[in-house]
């Protein structure tokens, strides 16, 4: 039961964070498509831990900052906000870069983690 309160809980505040972050269209009106293809890492023997690819369209929420996946991390992620607000700014259609997590971990040293993110985006009318 606790553990299903903890996931409502988990639930509520990836809710509000979604709310709080409002859509693509409100943030980015310019903005027609954004692909984000990341490659997580984490600090072990095989380092690569998932590839994943995340899609979002003008009606999505405009939400960029990646989960640590690394159990047991506390308050880390990857946050792409940045990275897409300068890309849009710019007008720029693809960015590439790294990103390290600074999430605490009592077991794992700083920088436990990282990804590799490709970004792609598509404007309006073009
Ligand atoms: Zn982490």
């Amino acid at each position: 039961m606790v553990h299903r309160h903890k996931h409502a809980l988990q639930m509520e505040e990836k809710r509000l964070n979604n709310v709080a972050a409002g859509l693509v269209s409100e943030r980015f009106p310019t903005v027609s498509a954004i692909v984000i293809h990341m490659t997580y890492y984490r600090k072990a023997v095989i380092p690569l831990l998932m590839v994943r690819t995340v899609n979002m369209i003008p009606t999505t929420y405009a939400y960029f900052k990646m989960d640590c996946m690394v159990k047991g991390c506390s308050k880390g992620g990857f946050d792409l906000t940045p990275v897409v607000a300068n890309m849009v700014k710019n007008g720029k259609k693809t960015c590439k870069g790294s990103i390290k997590c600074h999430g605490e971990i009592d077991t794992l040293p700083a920088s436990h983690a990282s990804i590799d993110y490709e970004a792609v985006i598509e404007y309006q009318g073009i």
